[in-house]
């Protein structure tokens, strides 16, 4: 058990006291309490989706925070798709101490310290990760609480063959089980791009492991993806390593009354659930486009299949309404 009851104790008492706009409160503190590990894989139900006839999805991520990079693509697939989407997290994020500061008053302990933030944000990152799924409606986050070292950028360090960070026999044994127990159509990951950080390359990597390792008829799609900003350059393929994106959700689709609303919004709300990672807030506002690509080896079939689901992403999910004199417009403006 990685945080020492009497800690979690101090935590509990912190968030009951401390102010803060969504984890103030009894309610959030017996979350809180509610997440305490003992370093086993579990999942924790977040959204019920029973009765979802929708497309199934599950996302691997190294990291609770880095589903946000795709998070307009989860929140339209649960909504407008109906569908299905399981997060299977490998480690608890407790190397994110160091741009802690402002959540330092929220959770009422001295994150930025390298030993307190480690002891205690493993059960605060798994508490952000559900209450930032739950925006989603995502259904379940599957915790595999294996070690969040250090950054780097190395592959070698994680997945290497003298590696020891995670207990890799068991990450594959986990990622094995979740494809076996559910169906998926698809399976979202960080593109791995060489220059990023090796848990996100690890974690996608042992995602297409584990999805090549299933008869190719029952295999999900695999696509990496990642946010870019209208600014970035185009992200080129690198040969028969990694394709360039193939399929892309944009965040700025607009509707709601005179178009203003899009869906930078509820990625904002996502983001803002993950209040100890600092530099992540940041983020809030940026980017425009999730975009995509199929790493699985999969068949014309499928990319058809893949094809069409994000024909429906960008579909409009939200019927125009029209106001009269009372909603202060002209009668019957939709303007
Ligand atoms: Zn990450």
């Amino acid at each position: 058990m990685r945080v020492p009851f009497g800690s979690l104790l101090v935590l509990i008492c912190a968030c009951s006291t401390v102010s803060s706009p969504r984890s103030a409160g009894h309610q959030a503190s017996e979350e809180v309490a509610a997440l305490a590990f003992d370093g086993r894989a579990r999942r924790v139900d977040v959204t019920d989706r029973h009765g979802a006839r929708g497309p199934r999805a599950l996302v691997v991520i190294a990291h609770p925070d880095d589903e946000t990079a795709f998070a307009g693509t989860l929140y339209k697939w649960t909504t407008h798709l109906d569908g299905v989407v399981d997060v299977l997290v490998l480690t608890n994020g407790e190397g994110g101490f160091k741009y802690a500061t402002l959540a330092e008053r929220i959770y009422g302990v001295e994150l930025t310290d390298e030993s307190i933030g480690r002891a205690h944000l493993p059960a605060i990152r798994q508490h952000e990760l559900v209450e930032a799924t739950r925006v989603l409606g995502v259904q379940s986050v599957t915790f595999l609480a294996e070690r969040d070292h250090r950054y780097t950028t190395d592959l070698d360090e994680v997945l290497g063959a003298d590696a020891r960070v995670w207990d890799l026999e068991r990450v594959r044994r986990e990622l094995a089980a979740a494809l076996q127990r559910e169906r998926y159509d698809c399976v979202f990951a960080l593109r791995p791009t060489p220059t990023t950080h090796a848990h996100h390359q690890a974690a996608t990597r042992l995602a297409r492991e584990a999805v090549l390792s299933l008869e190719p008829a029952r295999r999900p799609a695999l696509l990496i993806g990642n946010m870019t900003a209208a600014s970035d350059a185009p992200i080129a393929g690198d040969g028969a390593a990694l394709p360039a994106p193939e399929f892309s959700f944009d965040r700025l689709q607009r509707f709601g009354f005179q178009e203003k609303l899009d869906y930078r919004i509820v990625v904002n709300w996502e983001i803002a659930e993950h209040k100890s990672q600092g530099t992540m807030q940041l983020a809030l506002g940026r980017g425009e486009r999730e975009e995509f690509a199929l790493w699985g080896g999969e068949s014309d079939e499928t990319r058809a299949k893949v094809r069409e689901l994000f024909a429906r992403l960008a579909e409009p999910q939200f019927e125009a309404k029209t106001y009269g004199a009372s909603a202060g417009t002209n009668a019957g403006s939709t303007q």
